[in-house]
């Protein structure tokens, strides 16, 4: 639609009634109102573009004009001929009964106001439609003008109360004046109204990509919260294959010298304060030089192994330790434990060795491997050394040794 013949300064020029309309000089306020030239839109051809209640018709204001009298249609039609509000031009549907009026009214469902008469094919025609745009349609942003010829029908206190309008006239009091004014002042509702359900929308729009980016942000929260647990765990398994590196011996499996040592420091600390026992068993391969040289170094590494595992396996208790004192000496650390304690694990230790039935044709002493074992026990105190069962344990040892191998003899 072309704008080129649309007259820009205008004064309405039809009949009675002058309206001053916008001019350049008015350009800077809000509305622009002008009438058209009479072909500037037909009305009978413009398409109806169907869109819904919460879209604003962009080409044009759809007025309904409902009554059941035509001269009333002509008469309105002629008053606010080729009107044009805020650029766009005023169209004007028309309806002679109130069922044809629910018709139209379903299918203009962007109609911005509807000059509806009360008595039509019935008394109450007019106000039974107003209760069907609003109650059933539940259209409440079109704008609803009550016209009646007979206010005696729809008295204006009850039905202003009663009824969802949104003015009311009496149709001799419609100059074309009060009519422009009224169909302006509904024109200007109807589009703050849809402006508002726009900017809901927008807003709700808004609102669910917020809500989407927060989820989204959990997500990706969740996602790095998994991740670093994956990574504190991998740390963690690193860490502790760290440690068991540095505490574990490589051949054994079971605890190294080092771990030996801060373990015994720990617990003689521990056991000093709270003046319990603290047994040392310190074990050395009978012949193993022996071993060695008839089986070969290899089983002599795998022999080492058995005997490591066959004395962990024997210590029941979590805070026993078993560890590999350096070749093939072996030594126990046994927290809470009296000598008599520690004689029996030394026994048992005896007899799991036994068990293991590693044939050793070199040995002097049996036809298999053999300890020989030195056991020592203190409550550690002020006055000793925490190296005191240590040498304890050797001189045992040392002694066991002497004595003829596979053995346990007691430090006292
Ligand atoms: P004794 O009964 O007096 O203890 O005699 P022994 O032969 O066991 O003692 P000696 O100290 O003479 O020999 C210890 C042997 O233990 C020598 C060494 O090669 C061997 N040995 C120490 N560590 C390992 C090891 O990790 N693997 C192997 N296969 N042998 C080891
Ligand atoms: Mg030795
Ligand atoms: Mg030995």
């Amino acid at each position: 639609m072309s704008t080129s013949n649309k007259p820009q300064n205008t004064i309405l020029n039809n009949q009675q009634q002058n309206i001053f309309l916008s001019s350049d000089e008015d350009s800077d306020k809000d509305d622009e109102i002008i009438f058209m030239d009479e072909d500037y839109v037909d009305i009978e051809n413009t398409p109806d573009l169907g869109i819904n209640q919460t879209q604003i018709n962009l080409d044009r204001w759809k007025v309904i004009i409902a009554d059941d009298e035509p001269d009333v249609h002509r008469a309105t039609q002629i008053a606010l001929d080729n009107l044009i509000f805020e650029s766009k031009p005023v169209v004007f549907v028309s309806a002679y009964s109130g069922e044809e009026c629910k018709q139209l009214i379903n299918l203009h469902t962007d109609a911005a106001l509807i000059l509806l008469d009360v008595v039509m094919e019935t008394n109450d025609a007019g106000l039974r439609l107003v209760k069907y745009i609003r109650e059933e349609l539940d259209n409440h942003q079109i704008r609803i003008v009550l016209r009646t010829g007979n206010s005696g029908e729809a008295p204006e206190d009850s039905v202003i109360l009663n009824y969802d309008i949104n003015d009311y006239k009496l149709k001799v009091d419609l100059t074309r004046q009060n009519l422009l004014t009224t169909l302006l002042a509904s024109l200007r509702a109807y589009r703050d109204i849809i402006t508002i359900e726009h900017q809901k929308i927008k807003l709700a729009q808004a609102l669910e990509k917020l809500q989407e980016s927060q989820i989204q942000l959990e997500e990706y929260a969740f996602t790095l919260e998994k991740k670093i647990a994956e990574r504190t765990s991998a740390l963690e398994t690193a860490n502790l294959k760290l440690l068991r590196l540095a505490t574990i011996d490589g051949l054994t499996q079971v605890a190294n010298r080092r771990c030996f040592d801060e373990y015994w420091l720990q617990q003689w600390i521990l056991l000093q304060e709270e003046k319990q026992p603290l047994s040392l068993i310190l074990m050395d391969v009978d012949y193993f030089k022996n071993y060695n040289d008839h089986y070969g170094h290899l089983a002599g590494d795998e022999c080492l192994r058995q005997i490591a595992q066959g004395i962990s396996k024997l210590l029941m208790r979590p805070q026993d330790l078993v560890a590999r004192y350096g070749g093939e000496e072996f030594v126990v650390i046994l927290p809470h434990t009296p000598i008599e304690g520690a004689k029996k694990v030394a026994e048992g230790i005896i007899s799991i060795i036994y068990d293991l039935n590693l044939i050793h044709a070199e040995s002097q002493v049996s036809d298999r491997v053999t300890l020989s074992i030195g056991v020592a026990c203190v409550v550690p105190n002020d006055d000793l050394s925490w190296e005191v069962p240590i040498s304890l344990a050797d001189r045992a040892l040392y002694q066991a040794k002497q004595g003829g191998r596979n053995r346990i003899v007691l430090a006292r």
